[in-house]
């Protein structure tokens, strides 16, 4: 895969829409080519952005937020998922009674 093609596929894979062996291909490019690299952590910033503002409720860390992606696409998907959903749930919990202690301390 080159750079083209690379860059024609940022979008659908931070929205998961490629298969298996294209997402294989595009991680590959991308962890060789610190070109593409950079562009998808533009992209992959923007999008979560937008999720956010979308009222998403996942929490992002956008300074890991490319390497997070990368690892999840390169990982054993089923425990992987699992624990990633794991994660996000356990940092959402967090964030929950974070809220709801400020809430009390407010009022
Ligand atoms: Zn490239």
């Amino acid at each position: 895969m080159n750079c083209k093609q690379a860059q024609r596929l940022l979008v659908p894979y931070i929205n998961g829409e490629l298969d298996e062996k294209e997402e294989g291909e595009f991680v590959k490019h991308i962890r060789h080519c610190p070109e593409c690299y950079e562009e998808l952590e533009v992209y992959a910033t923007v999008f979560a952005g937008i999720r956010q503002l979308d009222g998403a409720e996942e929490t992002v860390n956008y300074r890991t937020l490319v390497e997070d992606s990368l690892e999840t696409s390169e990982a054993d998907v089923q425990d992987e998922r699992f624990l990633y959903t794991y994660v996000l749930f356990l940092r959402a919990a967090a964030i929950m009674a974070l809220i709801y202690m400020i809430v009390r301390w407010l009022f």
